[in-house]
């Protein structure tokens, strides 16, 4: 393409965990020097979303250093390839294929050449460099006072949105101020297919797919208001565009192209090339907008009209328009979901950032989901697990309640999928979702830590439960929740059996905890599925009572029997919850307290995380585990255990428990503040809160983890305000953490818009708007209305 390649290729090694690389700020991550170090990190971070697409925090110009401390990412939620999953010994039913998301070319992408001198960060003298990502407007800004090796010094000042309002539109403005030369200027804008592929490693968590191999060339178009580039993946056969639309203020277009093209070489792209002349304190300015949509969206022969339609809409808004339209769409979001703590700007940076990427990361079309990675790498393929209903679905239950029904519709879509997949797993009946999947098929090819995990079930019904307890959506639990909980609760019949005492059995499962598997009666799978048949029960009596001809439309549809409903009710009347009398806890499943401890002590701290360094043999024969699993289900499921079962069970694994799963340490804290292990719940707290902005994890650079950024908002209301909602009713027993002046965060609850605010003398509850709101505040009910607020002393159990 004429651009500037790597200045060398050695792959950087992965850098320590180090302490925070911005300063704090509540409303603002700000990188103030530009370090290749961390580089590839910042890139995660700084990534820009809406939930369709995703781009990682790259520079506009190529990036000249070594590669392995970047790689260039820019994604379509959903939009994936597949392949035949390789087994040297196969086995029946294993997964067929894998799906994985795609990196497409870089329509981000702009080079600025002055007077024959390219810019780059690694070229020249940087005077002032500062990045920003201001979490009220969505806009990364990056200011630059450059120097060329010639000594001709410019400010270049670059603006980049991805509209929450337009889902396929992103926008660039790239300014440049001329400071001590009159001279030419010329910029190139591309749609660049060079693809780069993350930092090799053995970190079974990151992809290794390349995109250049699956992505065939199909059309392209240039003209000087649009131009597009259409691919099409060889398997999965879906159609993509990447489209651009340049506005060069005070430019000249020269011809538009460069490279044609017209084959399906790699390295080909689009550029479109603008020149002229700048004088010194003048500025010149290149608008540039984006679009990346697929046929997962639109038909693959409407795309290109669309891209066109799209593009051209947002030139017709401008620049400044989408940034308004941004900032609003920012003001709503913070105006009923922020959190604010007073007392401890890292963590309240810390919050803002997961709250906002989280924002960023989720679809809400029903046919997409949240990737573990939201839309900011490739770690874990892009692939949706259930950290959605347990971790992040809480989140926007309480925050944007139609973004969580959207995702429980995407199961909904899934369902059919889930029935097919649950015949190949040869249950009769039913539906089993998969573990980790994009489009719904199971995509796992390590069945002991993936289909073995039935609890998925479990957790989609519970999280309908609690999206219809929260909103009273009725409307969905009949059209699709009821559905959805019906079906997968069959699957436990057929899993399980009653033992020869009577005891309801589920063997050969594997708990949320990885670090052990294949056992029988892990008890959160257990009672979870409980759970989920109450639930299946509770659903089937409330329709038959209010809605019998819905009722009997799904009955039929189901072909569901007396006899089955009768069959739930005993096997959740019988559950087996293994519990070990002689420690008084209950065990993580039947063989789990037989093993032998795992030995910490003689563990370096540098063979952590555990299944980076040993055989899982090894590790499933220990008592360790990677993460909550007996924790979650006293989080989920917290009425069922007495305050003494929640300490004795927390003190007993909390030994053992290596938080190796970014997933850990947000339960722990919630279940340390609810025993009053106060210190001991900031520490879990701290660790999810900052996970990624201090990359505690150390492996940020392969996209942010969604389900603690989720865990973190968890702490805060279910941990230190003791929130639960049980059956509707909100329910807070809520702390001050010593460290903080006070805190405060509103959530939505039965439509209406909850405050919560806890300072050291006093708890406040005010309803923003909607209905009067049922509430208790420890043991006491109140109601609610927007003209009586309550405050609630300390010590003191009335007003
Ligand atoms: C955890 C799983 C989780 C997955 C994706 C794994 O490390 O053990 O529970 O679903 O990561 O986040």
């Amino acid at each position: 393409m004429g651009f500037d390649t790597p200045l060398e290729s050695n792959i950087v090694p992965l850098k320590e965990s180090s302490a925070s690389l911005f300063r704090p700020d509540p409303w603002m991550l700000c990188e103030t020097g530009f370090d290749i170090s961390d580089n590839y990190q910042a890139e995660t971070l700084f990534a820009l979303g809406n939930g369709t697409i995703g781009l990682r925090g790259t520079h506009e110009e190529k990036y000249l250093g070594p590669s392995g401390s970047t790689h260039e990412g820019n994604y379509l939620n959903g939009f994936y390839e597949s392949e035949p999953i390789d087994y040297p010994e196969s086995a029946y039913g294993l997964a067929q294929n894998n799906q994985f998301m795609l990196n497409l070319p870089n329509a981000k992408r702009i080079e600025l050449d002055v007077g024959g001198e390219p810019f780059n960060l690694m070229l020249g003298k940087i005077h002032s460099y500062e990045r920003r990502l201001d979490f009220r407007t969505g806009i990364l800004e990056r200011k630059v006072h450059w120097e060329s090796p010639q000594g001709k010094q410019i400010i270049i000042t670059s603006e980049r949105i991805v509209c929450f309002q337009r889902r396929h539109v992103f926008a660039t403005r790239y300014q440049i101020t001329a400071l001590n030369f009159n001279g030419q200027l010329s910029l190139s804008s591309a749609i660049d297919m060079e693809f780069t592929s993350p930092i090799v490693t053995d970190d079974p968590r990151v992809s290794a797919q390349s995109s250049s191999l699956c992505l065939q060339f199909q059309h392209s178009e240039i003209n000087p208001e649009y131009a597009a580039l259409e691919l099409r993946t060889k398997v999965s056969g879906f159609n993509v565009i990447s489209a651009m639309s340049n506005e060069a203020i005070g430019w000249v277009a020269d011809s538009a192209q460069t490279s044609t093209p017209e084959q399906t070489d790699d390295s080909l792209g689009i550029v479109q090339n603008f020149t002229g002349n700048i004088g010194i304190g003048e500025t010149r300015c290149l608008v540039k907008y984006g679009c990346y949509a697929s046929s997962r969206d639109y038909p693959a022969e409407l795309l290109n009209t669309h891209g066109k339609f799209i593009l051209h809409q947002a030139r017709l808004s401008g620049f400044d328009e989408l940034c308004r339209e941004q900032k609003q769409y920012l003001a709503e979001f913070w105006n009923r979901s922020d959190i604010e703590i007073e007392g401890d700007a890292a963590l309240q940076q810390g919050m803002h950032f997961n709250q906002f990427h989280l924002l960023q990361s989720v679809g809400r079309d029903g046919i997409t989901n949240i990737a573990a990675k939201g839309l900011t790498g490739e770690g874990y393929e892009g692939h949706y697990f259930w950290d959605t209903e347990i971790y992040v679905l809480p989140f926007f239950l309480y925050s944007k309640p139609e973004i969580a029904r959207q995702l429980l519709l995407y199961r909904f879509n899934g369902l059919d999928k889930a029935r097919e997949r649950a015949r190949q797993m040869s249950h009769k009946t039913g539906a089993l979702y998969p573990w980790r999947t994009i489009a719904g098929e199971e995509c796992s090819a390590y069945f002991p830590a993936g289909t073995a995990q039935y609890h998925i079930n479990a957790d989609i019904a519970y999280a309908v439960q609690q999206y219809v307890e929260v909103t009273d959506d009725t409307e969905f639990l009949i059209r699709h929740g009821a559905e959805m909980v019906l079906e997968t609760a069959r699957i436990w019949m057929d899993l399980g059996h009653f033992s020869s005492d009577g005891r309801f059995c589920i063997n050969e499962v594997t708990g949320p905890d990885e670090y052990t598997a294949l056992v029988n009666n892990n008890y959160y799978t257990n009672a979870m599925a409980q759970q989920h048949l109450q639930f299946a029960l509770s659903i089937s009596a409330r329709l038959s009572a209010e809605f019998p001809e819905e009722h009997l439309r799904l009955v039929d549809a189901l072909g569901l029997t007396e006899h089955e409903l009768d069959d739930w009710a005993r096997a959740a009347d019988h559950m087996y919850l293994p519990y070990d009398a002689q420690l008084d806890i209950h065990a993580q499943d039947d063989s789990f307290l037989l093993k032998k401890v795992w030995d910490f002590e003689g563990t370096p701290k540098e063979n952590y995380p555990l299944l980076l360094h040993y055989h899982p043999l090894v590790i499933y024969r220990h008592q360790v585990c990677k993460q909550a699993d007996l924790m979650l289900a006293m989080m989920l499921l917290s009425d069922k255990f007495t305050w003494p079962e929640k300490k004795n069970n927390f003190d007993y694994y909390e030994k053992i428990t290596t938080h190796d799963s970014s997933l850990s340490s947000c339960i722990f804290s919630i279940i340390a503040s609810e025993i009053g292990y106060h210190d001991k719940a900031y520490a879990y707290f701290m660790e999810t809160v900052r996970m990624d902005l201090d990359d505690t994890h150390r492996n940020t650079c392969h996209g942010v983890h969604t389900a603690a950024m989720a865990g973190s908002w968890m702490c805060v209301t279910y941990g230190f305000a003791g929130m639960r909602v049980i059956e509707g009713l909100a329910r807070f027993n809520p702390m001050l953490p010593k460290q903080w002046n006070h805190y405060q965060f509103r959530i939505q609850l039965h439509g209406a818009l909850l405050e919560v605010r806890v300072e050291s003398a006093q708890t406040s509850y005010r309803l923003l708007d909607g209905e009067a709101l049922n509430l208790r505040h420890s043991d006491q009910e109140f109601q609610l209305t927007v003209q009586a607020p309550l405050s609630v002393h300390v010590n003191q159990s009335t007003l």
